[in-house]
């Protein structure tokens, strides 16, 4: 039997680590936590890699500490514009969507346009309408509103900068989520959900959803979730690069994400940082910020809740 193991993100950034309360670090572990052990279930019991990174990343839109689901960020109209992805490494289906409103899950809605229409990725309206024919139920603005998001948004309303999170202050760090997974069978997918950047306007669209910038799964390679600026993610092709240097560059996971991230995202300008796995169960969680909130959990033992390098 394979090795199997999850790793996830809650998103990366400057996490000052005196600006954290110790009660609001418990609440991060522990939604943390709770994400990265249902994931895990679903690996022990035989489940794929897709629905366990599903199943992880559903768990982290629910809660509202993160920029994803239920407290996504605010747009500068005052809305929430929801971008997703997911990837099976098996048979590199893909299936994104993105600028969509009243969703819960938008992961979920990412995994029924892989699994159930013809094509890869939908978005705005478009995308709204195919959830209606999937049966969505659609969530009043007050579920995703977040008194914290929403004060972000309000110092910077009206104005033409829009932020990752809430970078503006000291405290700055991106809260996009996602999951990597590699089950019994050596099968990998990644999955990523976001809310994108504060007060973003004209339909900015970033990495999140994006095949090969944002999200990729290649079982001859890796799979891989990113969080970071990103304008630069999407530039840096950042989680394809990753895969490129593991097949043409014969690096291993760990090098290949270090690569990547520590030296030419960082190049180009980007900040940020990514989870990844390989068909063998190793995993890696690089980061070029302060502070990236994730965690891992692998059948080899390794188990995994942090915030800070
Ligand atoms: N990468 C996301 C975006 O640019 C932001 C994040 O990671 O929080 O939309």
């Amino acid at each position: 039997m394979n090795t199997f193991s999850i790793a996830i993100h809650g998103g990366a950034g400057t996490l000052v680590k005196g600006m954290m309360t110790p009660e609001l670090e418990t609440q991060y572990k522990q939604a943390l936590k709770k994400a990265i052990d249902h994931g895990y279930v679903v690996l022990e019991n035989g489940g794929s890699a897709v629905d366990a990174v599903e199943t992880a990343v559903k768990i982290l839109e629910d809660s509202h500490l993160f920029n994803a689901g239920k407290g996504a960020v605010f747009t500068a109209t005052e809305t929430h514009e929801m971008d997703a992805s997911i990837m099976d490494g098996k048979t590199l289906n893909a299936g994104a969507v993105s600028l969509i409103t009243g969703i819960k899950n938008p992961v979920s809605l990412a995994k029924d346009i892989m699994e159930k229409s013809e094509h890869v990725f939908l978005a705005g309206d478009g995308a709204m309408e195919f959830a209606k024919e999937m049966n969505y139920k659609l969530e009043d603005p007050e579920y995703f509103y977040d008194e914290f998001r929403h004060k972000q948004w309000l110092e910077i309303k009206d104005t033409d900068s829009f932020q990752l999170d809430h970078s503006k202050t000291k405290d700055s760090k991106f809260g996009t989520v996602g999951a990597v997974a590699c089950d019994k069978d050596g099968n990998i997918a990644a999955a990523t959900s976001t809310g994108g950047m504060t007060n973003k306007k004209w339909g900015r669209v970033g990495d999140s959803p994006m095949i090969g910038a944002g999200n990729y799964a290649n079982n001859k390679t890796c799979a891989i979730s990113c969080t970071g600026s990103g304008e630069f993610f999407i530039r840096g092709v950042v989680a394809y690069d990753v895969a490129c240097l593991m097949e043409h560059k014969n690096m291993s996971l760990k090098d290949a994400a270090t690569e990547v991230i520590n030296k030419r995202i960082l190049e180009l300008g980007g900040d940020g940082g990514l989870v990844a796995v390989d068909a063998k169960g190793n995993m890696a969680m690089p980061f070029n910020t302060e502070g990236m909130y994730r965690a891992s959990k692998s059948s080899n033992g390794i188990e995994e809740v942090s915030i800070y390098k």
